[in-house]
């Protein structure tokens, strides 16, 4: 099913897993989708690493079992930067193969240990390029408090714009902590032109660590309110937990209040991360 279909209900809930580091057994990602099941979700996406994946478990493979075994919609994440036209042509044709329909374009993180192949120097050239060799649906990436790379929020969103005319016809948005820059960016991106579905991209605070590590690599700011929850429980990891779930639901309800048209939560393949989370958000206990 083309992803986009999802937002005539509103709102859309998602998942991001990943596909298993070299150290961590292949069956790991099978045993995370197990649990995933019957939270039914409305997508699940899969990442794509710069250094590919695991024989037995690549983003398309692990898509096919999302859509196969689990009936799940699935989205197969793409990032162009080592790319070549014909590497991807050959990913299209994988695609095509395994009935993937949907892709999330994105340029990818430059990495200074890999000279980036110059075809798809952006994102909206990888989607121009998909849309026309292929029949897919086509998601692309935004950021509420602009991309680290962009001089300023406004320039951002114009870049923005141009992937969305260039055929995404849905975004998903970097995590964020702070429901109203996610309120502001909506607005501006509103302003901007951009009518497409905005889903919000949701991580739980699950250890000091985690946190630091994807706030130093995605440049997301922690507002007070975090700031203090985690200078409260650094040495008690298991109330930190509690609390960041606590801190995510509270997000999560805000923003289902606030009319956003989808909510993707980040699970970091923690299935029990994503159980309490759907529990609470729905006041139902998922069994
Ligand atoms: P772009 O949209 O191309 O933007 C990158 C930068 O270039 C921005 O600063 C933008 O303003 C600027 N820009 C765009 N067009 C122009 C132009 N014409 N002229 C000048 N500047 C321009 N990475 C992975 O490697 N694998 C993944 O699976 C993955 N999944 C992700 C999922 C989500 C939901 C998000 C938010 C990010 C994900 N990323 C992933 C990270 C992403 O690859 C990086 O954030 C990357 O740095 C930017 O990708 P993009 O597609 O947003 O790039």
């Amino acid at each position: 099913m083309k992803a986009i279909r999802l937002f005539e209900k509103k709102p859309v809930l998602s998942f991001e897993v990943f596909p298993p580091k070299p150290n961590v057994p292949i069956e790991s990602i099978y045993d995370t989708l197990d649990n995933l099941h019957d939270l039914h979700p409305d997508f699940i996406s899969v990442t794509y690493g710069a250094g590919g994946s695991v024989p037995g478990a690549s983003t398309a493979e692990i898509c096919e079992t999302i859509m196969q075994k689990h009936g799940i919609p699935a989205i197969a994440h793409l990032p162009g930067i080592n790319e070549t036209k014909e590497s991807v042509l050959e990913k299209i044709a994988v695609f095509q193969e395994k009935g993937i329909e949907n892709v999330l374009a994105l340029r990818g993180d430059r990495n200074p240990a890999i000279e980036p192949k110059n075809d798809f120097r952006y994102a909206a050239d990888l989607i121009a390029f998909l849309r026309e060799h292929g029949d897919f649906d086509i998601a692309a990436a935004c950021y509420p408090e602009g991309h680290p790379e962009a001089p300023d929020l406004d320039t951002d969103i114009l870049h923005l714009r141009e992937k969305v005319d260039a055929g995404a016809s849905h975004l998903i948005s970097q995590l964020f902590y702070y429901n109203p820059d996610f309120y502001a960016f909506r607005e501006k991106a509103a302003k901007a032109g951009i009518s497409v579905p905005i889903e919000a991209g949701i991580m739980p605070v699950t250890s000091k660590k985690s946190i630091e590590r994807m706030v130093s690599l995605c440049g997301a700011s922690i507002p007070n309110r975090l700031a203090k929850l985690m200078a409260r429980y650094s040495d008690d990891p298991a109330s930190l937990k509690a609390a960041g779930l606590e801190y995510a639901i509270m997000q999560i309800l805000d923003l289902m209040d606030n009319g956003a048209d989808g909510i993707h939560i980040y699970t970091m393949n923690n299935p029990d991360v994503a159980r309490y989370i759907m529990e609470q958000i729905s006041g139902e206990p998922r069994i």
